[in-house]
């Protein structure tokens, strides 16, 4: 009891300490505004400022605007696009994104994912993913591995819709949103005490003491830090679609087929539908865009089950891993389920996006912070990129919560220190995994496929392993 009375002395001590140093920032940012530097009157002055209202900005403003700690905060998300109305159609959207158990765990402390429950989303129990040159197989499934599902399915526009429910909803009082605020350029401080300016293309200004940036693979933000940023394109384009199965099943599997030119994956929609993510050179995807539908749904079904050209020692290897799995009572792979049959497209659900790597050496500078794509960007083939943004909004509300409630300023550089600090270490080698899966899978040499067959197939009968794996794809 003395000690939560304690607490929130001391809670309510600092936020009138705050709120002073705010009147005093204000005042310091309106005699700023005088000055040269800045010359045109600010619209606002801010604490925060989230540049982006993509999933990650959304999602954090919402985090943001929902801690204890930070309620007495302004904060600002400026988001480029129309504030648009979402609708709930029968019709799948063909963007979506597997989400782990660390996001659903952040989703529901934010009381986003009922909202998410309430419109519809697919568990997927079981994954099996396969390579087409060679019998090498992988699978996990919600009862061996995990006390919970594998990922969810959901459509982006529809996880959007539900942050942004939560966003304006009673429990969120001090966060601002500006639709249509197309940010034209930043002026970002050398020093932490004096804050930045942000501008937008309408000429209005804002001032903040923290910057965010969540604006996305070609952030504006990242460049105005000036920060070295380590980029490649994979050449390769994503095909996505919404598919209609041949035949209707309880559907809770995700598939993919690693092809030379790349992965196909079939997620799970409902009981009659999937999602393509196709993962294929940059003409392939031109073409499979240009086919009429019924060629384009034959090219899908060629893709899941088409018998590629073999390595005779490739086959004789494995079979002769597999033979010596079996004889130790491990699985030898023999079992597998076989994919679904496509029946048809749904109607002008077909869309290609470009594929690449991203990683902003700093996440951070004086004032600034950037998370999400802005940080980093990776291939789809794991199903991780928004997974690891979700992960920087956690752990940067956690840190700029212990700043605020140890008295510290909410831009104080040792604590955007450990924030860059620790989300690059959990980024960096999630990105350079799945970089490296990609370059293993697209090359169709035998002695590669040797490799990462006898690898897949390894992995495959190691329960250890394979729960190692999942546990670092949902951290
Ligand atoms: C084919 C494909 C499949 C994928 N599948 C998965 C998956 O299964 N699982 C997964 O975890 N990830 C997946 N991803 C990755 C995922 O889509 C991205 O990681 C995610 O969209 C990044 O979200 P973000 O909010 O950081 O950036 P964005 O979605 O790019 O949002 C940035 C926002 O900033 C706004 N903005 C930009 N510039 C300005 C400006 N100047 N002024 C104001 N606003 C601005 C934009 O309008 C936008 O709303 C996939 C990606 C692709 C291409």
């Amino acid at each position: 009891m003395i000690l939560c009375q304690a607490v929130s002395i001391r809670r309510s001590f600092l936020t009138s300490v705050k709120s002073l140093e705010r009147t005093i920032s204000t005042q310091k940012s309106l005699s700023l505004a005088a000055s040269n530097k800045y010359d045109e009157k600010p619209k606002g002055q801010y604490d925060i400022i989230i540049a982006g209202g993509g999933m990650v900005g959304c999602t954090l403003a919402c985090a943001l605007g929902k801690n204890s700690v930070l309620q007495h905060l302004k904060i600002l998300l400026l988001e480029s696009s129309p504030n648009k109305k979402y609708e709930l159609t029968k019709e799948y959207s063909n963007r979506v994104v597997a989400l782990n158990q660390n996001t659903k765990t952040l989703m529901n402390s934010l009381d986003i994912w009922e909202h998410v429950e309430k419109m519809r989303l697919q568990p997927v129990r079981n994954m099996q993913v396969w390579d087409a040159c060679s019998d090498a197989l992988i699978s996990f499934s919600s009862s061996e591995m995990l006390e919970d599902d594998v990922a969810y399915i959901v459509e982006n526009d529809l996880l959007l819709h539900a942050v942004n429910t939560e966003l304006s909803s009673p429990s969120v009082k001090n966060v601002n949103i500006v639709y249509g605020a197309k940010i034209a350029g930043y002026e970002l401080t050398k020093q932490t005490s004096s804050g930045s300016k942000v501008k937008l293309e309408n000429g209005d200004t804002y001032l903040c003491d923290l910057l965010i940036g969540a604006d996305g693979a070609n952030s504006s933000v990242r460049k105005a830090m000036g920060v070295q940023y380590v980029s490649w394109n994979y050449d390769q384009m994503g095909v996505v679609a919404t598919l209609y199965l041949a035949e209707e099943t309880e559907n809770t599997t995700a598939w993919q087929r690693w092809l030379p030119k790349g992965p196909i994956a079939l997620l799970p929609l409902d009981s009659q539908r999937s999602s393509l993510v196709w993962s294929t050179s940059n003409e392939h995807a031109k073409e499979l865009l240009r086919l009429p539908e019924d060629q384009f749904v034959d090219s899908v079904n060629d893709a899941l089950w088409k018998q590629y050209p073999r390595s005779r020692t490739v086959d004789a290897s494995m079979s002769w891993l597999g033979s010596c799995l079996k004889s130790v009572g491990l699985p030898d792979g023999a079992v597998r389920q076989l994919p679904p049959s496509v029946r048809s497209v749904a109607p002008a659900s077909r869309a290609a996006f470009p594929l690449g790597f991203g990683h902003s050496t700093r996440y951070i500078a004086p004032g600034v912070a950037l998370v999400g794509d802005a940080a980093h960007r990776v291939h789809p083939l794991a199903g991780q990129g928004v997974n690891l943004g979700f992960g920087d909004v956690k752990d940067l509300t956690e840190l700029l919560s212990d700043a605020v409630y140890s008295g510290l300023d909410i831009n104080h550089h040792s604590w955007l220190e450990k924030y860059e600090s620790i989300r690059q270490r959990h980024n960096v080698p999630t990105q350079l995994a799945v970089d490296a899966l990609h370059r293993l899978y697209t090359v169709d040499s035998p002695p590669v496929v040797l490799i990462r067959s006898l690898g897949l197939q390894l992995t495959n009968a190691l329960q250890p392993v394979k729960k190692l794996i999942m546990s670092q794809a949902t951290t």
